[in-house]
């Protein structure tokens, strides 16, 4: 039987894929890495037991933001963005000293903000957003703090998460804000399984048993922030940890 002549069209198309693939690097022709499976959040059962523990341990939990009334509070939030609550009380109590009202804060004006909130970071944006609220609070509220929360929302310096803190604890309204302790807390055990602290706060206003709602953003902050820690959990210590999931746990020192 005669030996078959290669294909001329075939055998350079060989040629040309073998070059092609010769000259890609590594990396581009690797698999892309399969994306992190999400772990399944806790059963509702199991939600409820986790706030029946907080709640045992700390029955009335607070806020740790100075503030004397809803308008100190919400000036106290909008100074605590990407700065510690502590660092904000040490600059808030000469400020609220001079300035508890709006129309006070208006007589201090934007320099005086600035001069009192100068350990802060962004402080010429805080103090601008500080006397801007302040203005609109006396011309378009009377002077109050609004308590709805898309009416807060409009107010210069304040977005969703910012509103429902002085919604949930100056109202009373159960709403769940999320910052990057709640985040990592309820991605952690998991009570959620989320990728933005929006669809955090929505689902756990969703899961959370309504005699817990009211303090769930206490509870889950003051665990983040003293239990739950960002790099070291210390796991050895909680008093959730037969019920969450996060592996590997961390031990006792
Ligand atoms: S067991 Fe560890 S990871 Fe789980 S909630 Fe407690 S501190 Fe966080």
């Amino acid at each position: 039987m005669p030996a078959r002549k290669p294909n001329p069209v075939t055998s350079s198309k060989v040629k040309a894929l073998a070059k092609a693939k010769l000259e890609t690097p590594l990396t581009a022709r690797a698999k892309p890495a399969p994306a992190p499976r999400r772990r399944k959040p806790v059963d509702r059962a199991t939600v409820a037991e986790v706030f029946r523990r907080f709640r045992a341990a700390n029955p009335e939990p607070k806020g740790e933001l100075e503030h004397v009334n809803p308008y100190t509070l919400l000036v106290a939030v909008v100074l605590s963005a990407q700065s510690t609550d502590a660092g904000v009380n040490r600059a808030t109590r000469e400020l609220f000293r001079l300035a508890d009202t709006p129309q006070k804060m208006l007589a201090l004006g934007e320099d005086g903000v600035r001069e009192r909130i100068k350990t802060l970071n962004f402080l010429n944006t805080k103090a601008r957003n500080v006397v801007a609220l302040s203005r609109r609070l006396v011309e378009e509220h009377g002077g109050k703090v609004p308590s709805s929360i898309e009416v807060l929302q409009t107010l210069p310096g304040v977005g969703r998460k910012s509103a429902s803190v002085v919604a949930n604890i100056a109202f009373g309204e159960p709403r769940i804000a999320v910052d990057t302790h709640i985040f990592r807390v309820a991605n952690r055990i998991p009570l959620v399984a989320t990728d933005n602290p929006l669809d955090t706060q929505e689902q756990l206003e969703r899961i959370v048993p309504e005699e817990f709602r009211l303090n769930a953003h206490h509870w889950l902050i003051l665990h983040g922030r003293y239990v739950c820690k960002a790099r070291r959990p210390e796991c050895w210590r909680c008093l959730i940890r037969d019920l969450c999931r996060y592996e590997p746990k961390t031990p006792a020192p």
